[in-house]
This record gives structure tokens, C-alpha cells and sequence, in this order.
């Protein structure tokens, strides 16, 4: 059953419109919830949406390891003809440090201007959270029948690894959020001046590591050199280490998204060091460290590597590669004990990447949709993990120089887009949970 079935197009395009403008009230709100992390506080986020919850007579649980960082989870139940359907984001957020850039607003103060809403998190992930918030709000106000339980995540800790979010509930509140597909974050929906031209599914993501390189030589007064310098040896080493090529491992997801978009290079900036990210395993430096005194060879050289593994690839045998190129006396490159690669991919010939794709399609008929490969990291490898088909899309659409606000200054939404966005996860989650009208749109 539609939304609103019976309705008139532009009666749907009300309703979305007013869906949208109070997507852009709670986004505000949430914004102006400062969850940096660390420390996080996402007990601010889950507090606004039990009451908001309450409110709206839906089911929710608060669950946390730690104290002021809960994990909030609602859910609408089916009939349980179809497994239940996760929708998950987070409710921290990273910093927002001048030492990052000078952002043009207080990035906590959710302005409106020009018809962006500006903050930390306006996209990652609190955008993508009003998003499912108002997908599930329509889905319990217009009494949808559904056929699966749809599930809602706002975790806590994802800019940190998610040791008290998904990993604390996979662990020990697995039923709660157990689902057989989920939606995240992860990929996202392309817009240019004059167009929204592509949308990139999230199905796999690589894993990332710190190595540490270790150079020790002889320490000694600056006026008598003697070749063996700690500091010179690192910096051979350095220098061999970012001329390594790491191996080509491509897989289903890389190979389908080379594929499609590398014809379509010209719309990705950046687009040549994106695919090689995506086709090799990459290690580039983050930080030196050496010296005590300007007349003194340091006796010790560090350097942190930040390794980004694809999926299948043996954190061990890459490391000695690493260790093999630096190879120079007094040179050791290793990681962490006990660690190993968390990489991922999924299928995406499956029912439920078809829904996506199609509701894409319905939305924006000249998309192109192509599974994604991210370079970066997410819950959704921790979900895969656990037998959880995850799947991410940024749902509303976003310009190349919108999505560098993530992470980086004036992160900022598209106030119509946002609308477009809850309007195209409330199809997607309709289109695979509703129990009528299972495989059409409902238009927009
Ligand atoms: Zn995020």
C-alpha cells in the first residue's frame, strides 16, 4: 500500500514536502546536539528521539556499555512473512577543529542559509538518520501493513571503531538489531549543477590498519656524522615504502564499478587515485616522528603508516611486503598483535540491491547505479561479519564538493535534497517491506 494511495501526485509531493521540512527541523535539532567524538555523549540523540518516540507511540530500546553513549533501536513490526530490515546510522560525529579549516558558521548551530543546512554531521550520519527517522514516522503514521519488522539503528562510537555501538550490540543484543539486510551509510547520490547523474550502492569497503616503521641508528653530536642516523634511515625507507604498487586484487564489486563508471571518469575529480584505491591495497604515511635536539642525531625514527586493505588480502603478507621494501639496516615496519583484516564485499545481485536500484530509477531516471567499492570504513563490514547483508547509500543527492564536507568544513545538506532523500528510502524500505504493492514505486 502507498503512502497515499488514491492520492494525487501533487498530494504525494505535499505530503513529501511537509516530510521534508520536518526532516530539516529534527536534522537541525540534532545538529545542535554536539556528539563529537570522543567523548561522543550520544545519550543527547538517543534522549531526543525516546521523546520523540514516545510521542509517536513506536516501540524503541536504549542499550549502551557505557554510560551517556546509548544506542538507540525502534522498530516497526510485520506480519513476519519476510526477514526484518535494518536501517542504521550513528549519532556521533567527528570534530570539528579550526586545525581541519575555518568553518564559515558555528558548526554546531544547524544555520540555514541558501537553502543549506549547515553542521557537524548534516550529512555524516545525522542526515542520513532523519532520513530513516522520517521513513519509519510515515511508514508507523499512515499505518503501513508491513510484511517485515523495520528495524532502526542510531549507534554510538562509529567515528571510533564502534566498541560500545555495533560491536557492543552484535555481542550482546544481537536479536535486537538481527536483520537479514540493512542500509547505511557508505555510498552516495550524485549531483551536478544540472542534475542528479548517479547513485554508487555501498557493497563492500576495505579495512584500515597502522603500521609503525621503527629506524634506529647511532646517536651522537650533530658535528661528527657517522651514516648510521635513525631520522636519514626512515626517510630511505619512507621513500621506497610510497613507491611500492601494491598488488592488483580486483573483485566482483571493484570489477562491476570500474565497469560502469570508468567511462564516466570525467565526472569524479579525483577520478584516477579513487580507482586505484579501489583496485589495490594502499599505504600512505600519517605521521614522523624523531629528534630531541637541533645538534643531536636522534638515536630513534617513527613513522605511522595507515594501511588500507581490500578485501582477501593477509595483513601478514602485506606487511613484509612493506618491510621488504623498506628493507635497510635497523628498519622494522610492524602492526598491532592480534589484529586482522576486517575487509568486505557482498553481492549485489540480490532482491534487495534491486529495490535500491530501482527506486534510484524511479527518483532520477538518468542515474547510473553502480555497487561501490569504499575505500574507507564503516559499520557495515561489522554487520557483513555477522551474516547481515549491509548495504549504504547517502540517500539525498550531494555535489563533489558537498561530500568533502564530510569529515572536513562546512559539512552541509541540500534542504531539497534532504526532502529527496527521505523520499527515496521511504520507497526503497516501502518497495521491500510494505506487504501490497511490494515491487512498484509510489512515485513522488
Ligand atoms: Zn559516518
Amino acid at each position: 500500500m502507498s503512502l497515499l494511495a488514491g492520492v494525487p501526485r501533487a498530494g504525494v509531493a505535499d505530503a513529501m514536502e511537509e516530510a521534508g521540512r520536518e526532516a530539516a527541523r529534527i536534522l537541525g535539532d540534532l545538529v545542535r546536539l554536539d556528539t563529537t567524538n570522543p567523548p561522543g555523549n550520544e545519550s543527547l540523540v538517543a534522549d531526543y528521539l525516546a521523546r520523540l518516540f514516545e510521542r509517536e507511540g513506536i516501540a524503541y530500546q536504549r542499550l549502551s556499555r557505557d554510560e551517556g553513549r546509548d544506542n538507540i533501536i525502534a522498530r516497526l513490526h510485520g506480519s513476519g512473512k519476510g526477514k526484518p530490515v535494518l536501517l542504521y546510522s550513528h549519532s556521533d560525529v567527528v570534530p570539528a577543529d579550526p586545525g581541519w579549516g575555518t568553518w564559515t558558521v558555528d558548526p554546531f548551530s544547524g544555520e540555514v542559509r541558501d537553502g543549506f543546512l549547515y553542521g557537524r554531521g548534516a550529512i555524516d550520519a545525522k542526515g542520513l538518520l532523519v532520513c530513516h527517522l522520517m521513513t519509519l514516522l510515515m511508514l508507523n503514521r499512515e499505518n503501513v501493513p508491513l510484511d517485515r519488522d523495520v528495524i532502526f539503528l542510531a549507534a554510538a562510537s562509529e567515528e571510533t571503531g564502534s566498541g560500545p555501538g555495533v560491536i557492543w550490540l552484535l555481542e550482546n543484543h544481537r536479536e535486537v538489531i538481527d536483520a537479514e539486510v540493512a542500509l547505511g551509510e557508505g555510498g552516495r547520490v550524485w549531483a551536478s549543477s544540472d542534475t542528479v547523474w548517479g547513485a554508487w550502492v555501498q557493497a563492500g569497503e576495505k579495512s584500515a590498519h597502522n603500521l609503525t616503521v621503527t629506524a634506529i641508528g647511532d646517536a651522537g653530536h650533530a658535528s661528527v656524522p657517522r651514516g648510521r642516523n635513525a631520522a636519514g634511515r626512515l626517510a630511505r625507507a619512507i621513500t621506497r615504502i610510497e613507491a611500492l604498487d601494491l598488488p592488483e586484487r580486483p573483485n566482483p564489486v571493484s570489477k562491476a564499478f570500474l565497469e560502469i563508471m570508468g567511462p564516466m571518469d570525467s565526472r569524479l575529480d579525483e577520478g584516477k587515485p579513487r580507482f586505484e584505491a579501489i583496485t589495490r591495497s594502499t599505504v600512505t604515511v600519517t605521521s614522523l616522528r624523531s629528534g630531541v635536539k637541533s645538534n643531536v642525531i636522534p638515536p630513534f625514527a617513527e613513522a605511522n603508516l595507515n594501511l588500507r586493505l581490500l578485501p582477501g588480502e593477509d595483513l601478514d603478507e602485506i606487511t613484509q611486503l612493506i618491510e621488504d621494501a623498506a628493507a635497510e639496516n635497523g628498519v622494522t615496519v610492524r602492526h598491532k598483535p592480534g589484529v586482522s583484516n576486517g575487509a568486505s564485499w557482498i553481492p549485489f545481485d540480490t532482491p534487495f540491491f534491486g529495490t535500491i536500484r530501482d527506486a534510484v530509477k524511479a527518483h532520477w531516471p538518468n542515474a547510473v547505479v553502480a555497487p561501490y567499492l569504499s575505500p574507507g570504513t564503516s559499520d557495515a563490514s561489522k554487520l557483513r561479519a555477522a551474516g547481515i547483508f549491509a548495504y549504504g547509500l547517502m540517500p539525498f543527492p550531494m555535489t563533489r564538493e558537498e561530500s568533502r564536507g564530510v569529515h572536513g568544513v562546512d559539512e552541509r545538506v541540500s534542504l531539497d535534497y534532504l526532502t529527496e532523500g527521505v523520499s527515496l528510502t521511504h520507497t526503497i524500505v516501502l518497495n521491500w517491506a510494505g506487504a501490497t504493492q511490494k515491487k512498484e514505486s509510489d512515485g513522488r
